[in-house]
């Protein structure tokens, strides 16, 4: 599970973490009451807006207008994703948030991390403007080969840490901390002797880091991204960037977290799904698979990739495989356009194959399915499950291996394309 930005930086003040004051606003009226009271009346003259979406790049990203697609601007310039704010000619900084909040909310924010249909912004942070002496990189994660936490950091702060890591990986140096004994002093100077740094800037960032850490832990993280964590002019270390990704087998602890979810982030047929209990996770060909159990699901996507197919989607019916579940299921596969053919590979163990041959003849005769829809079911009573599918004289294809159904769907999915394009 993502947040954003200001969330993050919410959670990390409860833990002393230094971040910067500021506050998230949802319209150009509220950030510019915000700009003049928090800030510019308390005599702060330069201050920040920055777009809240859950992905990076936005300092270098531009904001389009989502309908004509052209450069949204601002002061005649380019509109980015974060935008400093300093008093000039064109006004005082309330009046300047002001209009740079206009031309980012509603606006399509591209970065690196959005891909090219970018996504909408809705909400923005109002920080007050920090003076940078350095920008480092920290972040802390959970390194599963190791099943220890791993903290990263670098000099090489605020730009991608991935091309860091592939153009100079000395330039990231880690430490691997042992659940047992815990982010202990040695290993936190061992990170700070390594950034060279020195006196108060040194204590800094021995502070920080214990405080992040323990963040880190309590908030059940499987991320924690500063990027840039910067040096203030006065030796001082402060997040001016924040990710954090939760551990979902974690969420049962933190329900206080589901407050937390922006809608408008997640794809809305993983949503839908969600509200039925269904597993569904969106992919980007076109077979739809429907299956019980993730293993099956992995398996089923492996061999519909071998027969030439590209699944679209997986949606877990789980185990009680009923009429219901089945239905709501073909109506979230028939709602994504790019579902061509679907794949129905339930084994019936103790949902047995006639119950959900019973449920799928039912579901499809309460839904409409417009493209071809291979069934295969095995398992306990799949013999009769084969008679009340070949009894119904719906339209769908029986497969009775594995091998025979990633062939057939693969088959019809190549029919369909082929007939949509003569
Ligand atoms: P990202 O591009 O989505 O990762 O957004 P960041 O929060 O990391 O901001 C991008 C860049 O904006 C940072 O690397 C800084 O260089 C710059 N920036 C952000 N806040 C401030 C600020 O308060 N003062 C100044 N001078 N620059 C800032
Ligand atoms: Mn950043």
């Amino acid at each position: 599970m993502n947040i954003h930005e200001y969330q993050a930086k919410h959670l990390l003040r409860q833990f002393d973490v230094p971040v910067l004051d500021g506050k998230p606003v949802f319209s150009a009226e509220d950030a510019g009451v915000v700009a003049y009271h928090h800030f510019e009346a308390r005599g702060i003259s330069t201050i920040v807006v920055k777009a809240q979406i859950h992905a990076g790049g936005r300092g270098k990203g531009i904001i389009y207008d989502p309908t004509t697609n052209t450069p949204r601007l601002l002061f005649g310039k380019e509109l980015r994703g974060v935008v400093v704010i300093r008093p000039d000619e064109y006004g005082n900084i309330a009046h300047k948030a002001y209009l740079a909040a206009r031309q980012m909310i509603g606006g399509k924010l591209v970065t690196h991390q959005t891909g090219p249909q970018g996504k909408i912004v809705r909400r923005l942070l109002i920080e007050e403007g920090a003076a940078i002496k350095k920008e480092y990189y920290c972040s802390i994660l959970l390194d599963r080969s190791r099943s220890q936490n791993v903290i990263m950091v670098s000099t090489e702060g605020g730009v991608d840490i991935e091309r860091v890591a592939e153009e100079s990986p000395e330039k990231i140096l880690q430490v691997h901390i042992d659940p047992v004994v815990g982010c202990q002093p040695y290993l936190r100077r061992r990170l700070a002797f390594g950034l060279g740094l020195q006196g108060a800037a040194f204590a800094s960032f021995m502070d920080f880091v214990e405080k992040l850490y323990r963040a880190y832990e309590e908030l059940d993280c499987s991320l924690l991204e500063i990027n840039p964590l910067i040096l203030t002019s006065d030796d001082r270390f402060v997040a001016l960037d924040a990710k954090v990704n939760f551990d979902d087998n974690a969420l049962f602890r933190h329900p206080d977290y589901l407050d937390l979810v922006d809608t408008d982030e997640e794809d809305p047929l993983e949503r839908e799904a969600a509200k039925y209990h269904l597993s569904y996770v969106k992919l980007d060909g076109n077979v739809g698979c429907m299956v019980n159990g993730a293993g099956l699901a992995m398996a089923t996507m492996d061999i519909i990739q071998l027969a030439g197919g590209k699944p679209a989607n997986f949606l877990d019916v789980g185990g009680g495989a009923n009429v219901e579940r089945i239905a709501n299921g073909f109506r979230i596969m028939m709602s994504d356009p790019d579902v061509r053919a679907v794949l129905v590979n339930i084994f019936g163990g103790i949902v047995r194959c006639d119950r959900v041959a019973n449920g799928i003849v039912q579901a499809l005769q309460q839904v409409e399915v417009r493209v071809p829809v291979i069934v295969r079911l095995e398992g306990t009573n799949a013999k009769e499950a084969l008679e009340i599918l070949r009894a119904s004289h719906l339209d769908f294809l029986l497969a009775e291996t594995f091998e025979d159904a990633a062939r057939l769907v693969t088959e019809a999915l190549h029919r369909e394309l082929a007939a949509e394009s003569n």
